[in-house]
Formats: structure tokens, C-alpha cells, sequence
């Protein structure tokens, strides 16, 4: 189900051109140019991109959404022009769940047309929600979403007394690293437009999972107490040394070793979207660089706060931890719905 734009992910800025790699297999360009503002654009440059324009300049005051979707999930909302400078998900009882910036997209920079990503916490609470268009200041178009049940795993882990101090324990340098994570995966880079297809596996996709997204974890501590926790990412179980690859085209926002996650490499693909990497043995990506879809980043390993050799895989968008497996299927940016008139 992708009749959007399964667009070529390519460069950022022009001056960033020259780091590019030649990239894999993909079936369109995708070019990205300034606004007069100086906002960005995805500049789009296919078949079917012109069709998801057309429909949409088409019914200016509607928003292209889905009618349902489940926690974990991406919601992608397109809405012609650029107009709406964000969208926000309200619950039933009026509340902003949260508010997603604008990605600006543009055909030939003539038909403009906006997207929002929308990511659904494993947490949220099914029922009715609005997500509203914001122009000016003022509510703008809206759209009804239902947010169904979904079921989650629970599972339960015995922590050696290493582990349970490594998690339990207060301290001051393992807070720093927390609060500088938090403010990456929170902050946005508008230039930064590498990727807007499917996202490739890390590890092979017959990797063995031995964690799933939204599992409800409970930590038993060698001290007899317990911790609950939600599990944000998909653990991938394979030797330690095994290379691990970036899931799409990005820049590498950070490379570190951390008290809980291990080796640790973030990258944002889309402005406020980014691919997670924990508990690697080796960390080969640098901070800054531009990587491709399928460059190794790393080795598997049991940094940080890891029973056995794994894998950790997590997206963020906007912040929400998504479920990364459903991301391998549909483009980040793909999925215009076609009752869109
Ligand atoms: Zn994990």
C-alpha cells in the first residue's frame, strides 16, 4: 500500500550534496529546495506525486488522513498548500495530545502541499480523537480518527545486582545522559530531508526478536523490588560482532556510550524523525556524518543494560516511540489515501 510517492530519499542542503553517497536502488528523485521563507521543501518529482498534489489541490480545505489507526502506529496527514503551520491530535475531552510540525512538500515549486507525521504512543488510550489543522493561531480543518485496542506482551526480567544498580541506582551522570537523549530525539532539524520510503532492517528481517515493541516490562531487582516499564523498541537477537546498518538515509546525530544503552548511535532521517541503535559493541558511524540506507554503524553487542547480545531498534517521531516493523512496509511519507477527491 504505497501510491505515494515511494520517492528517491536523497540529499539535504546543497552544501551538503558533496557528502552524499551514491545510494541504492530508488525509484524517484527527490529534491529539496528553500522556500521564500527559507523553510525547506521536499521537492517532489514523480507520477505519482503529481496525482497526490492534484487530489489534493483539489479539496483545499480537507485533510488526507486515515479514519483508524492503532497505538504504535505512524499517522501520515497530508493537506494541500502550506497553510496549516501544524496539527495537533485532540482527545474526546479536548485535550492536545500533541502537535506536529509542518513538512513542506512542493511539484515542480508550483503545487505545495504539507505533511504531518503523527506518532501514536503505545500508551494512548483508544477512543475518538480530532487531529486539527492549526492556521493563524485558529483551528483550521479537521478530521476524525479512531484509535482502536491494541494488545501488548507482558514480560518479566530478573536483573543481576549489576544490572539493578546500573537501572536503580541514582546517578548524577546517568540523569545528564537521559535529559541530552530527550533533547535530541525532541529537536528537529528542518533541513534535514534524507529519507521518505520504507525503512530497512538493521539486522536481517529473520533476525530472532526477543523483544517487542510496547512490551510491558516488569524489572525484578536482585533487592527484591520491581520496576514497571513499556519496551519502545524492537530487541533483535544475533552474535555479538554482527554489523548492524542504518535503516535509511540520515545524518548521525549521535555516537556515544552510554550507562544504560550501551553503544548508541541516533539518526534523524526526516526533520524529528529518528532511528535509535543500543547496546552496540563497536560503534563505527561518527557523529555528523551522512550515512545511506545499509552502511554499517556498528556490531551487536550487550552494552549498557542488556541480559545477552542484541539488538535494540527504536523510532521516534516527534519524541512518541513507533513501532519500527511496520515502518519497513510503508514509507515514511507514503500512504495518500485515494477517496481523497
Ligand atoms: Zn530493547
Amino acid at each position: 500500500m504505497s501510491d505515494v510517492p515511494e520517492l528517491q530519499e536523497s540529499a539535504g542542503r546543497a552544501r551538503r550534496t558533496a557528502f552524499v553517497r551514491p545510494l541504492a536502488v530508488c525509484a524517484l528523485m527527490l529534491v529539496v529546495i528553500a522556500s521564500a521563507s527559507g523553510e525547506p521543501f521536499v521537492r517532489l518529482s514523480s507520477d505519482s506525486a503529481v496525482s497526490m498534489l492534484t487530489r489534493l489541490v483539489a479539496s483545499p480545505a480537507a485533510l488526507s488522513a486515515p479514519d483508524d489507526a492503532l497505538p504504535g502506529d505512524l499517522v501520515r496527514v497530508y493537506a494541500a498548500g502550506d497553510a496549516i503551520d501544524a496539527l495537533e491530535l485532540v482527545s474526546e475531552d479536548g485535550r492536545v495530545v500533541l502537535s506536529a510540525p509542518p513538512i513542506r512538500l512542493s511539484m515542480a515549486n508550483i503545487v505545495r502541499a504539507t505533511a504531518f507525521l503523527i506518532g501514536l504512543d503505545s500508551t494512548l488510550e483508544p477512543g475518538e480523537y480530532t487531529l486539527r489543522g492549526i492556521v493563524n493561531g485558529e483551528a483550521g480543518p479537521q478530521h476524525a480518527l479512531t484509535i482502536g485496542e491494541r494488545a501488548f506482551r507482558t514480560s518479566e526480567f530478573s536483573l543481576t545486582p549489576a544490572l539493578t544498580t546500573l537501572r536503580a541506582e541514582p546517578d548524577p551522570e546517568k540523569d545528564r545522559q537521559t535529559r541530552a537523549l530527550t533533547a535530541l530525539i525532541l529537536s528537529r532539524d528542518p533541513d534535514a530531508i534524507y529519507h521518505t520510503g520504507p525503512l530497512h532492517w538493521p539486522l536481517p528481517a529473520t533476525t530472532r526478536r526477543t523483544g517487542l515493541f510496547g512490551d510491558r516490562r516488569v524489572y525484578l531487582y536482585s533487592t527484591g523490588a520491581r520496576a514497571r516499564t513499556v519496551h519502545v523498541g524492537l530487541d533483535l537477537a544475533a552474535p555479538t560482532g554482527t554489523p548492524v546498518h542504518s535503516s535509511g538515509n540520515g545524518i548521525v546525530r549521535m555516537t556515544e556510550f552510554r550507562i544504560v544503552t550501551g553503544g548508541t548511535v541516533v539518526i534523524e532521517h526526516l526533520p524529528g524523525v529518528f532511528t535509535l541503535y543500543y547496546h552496540l559493541d563497536e560503534v563505527s558511524a561518527t557523529d555528523g556524518s551522512i550515512v545511506a540506507a545499509g552502511d554499517p554503524i556498528g556490531t551487536v553487542g550487550a552494552t549498557g543494560l542488556a541480559t545477552g547480545p542484541h539488538l535494540h531498534w527504536e523510532v521516534r517521531v516527534n519524541g512518541v516511540p513507533i513501532s519500527p516493523e511496520e515502518l519497513t512496509e510503508r514509507g515514511l511519507l507514503s500512504g495518500i489515501r485515494p477517496s481523497v477527491p
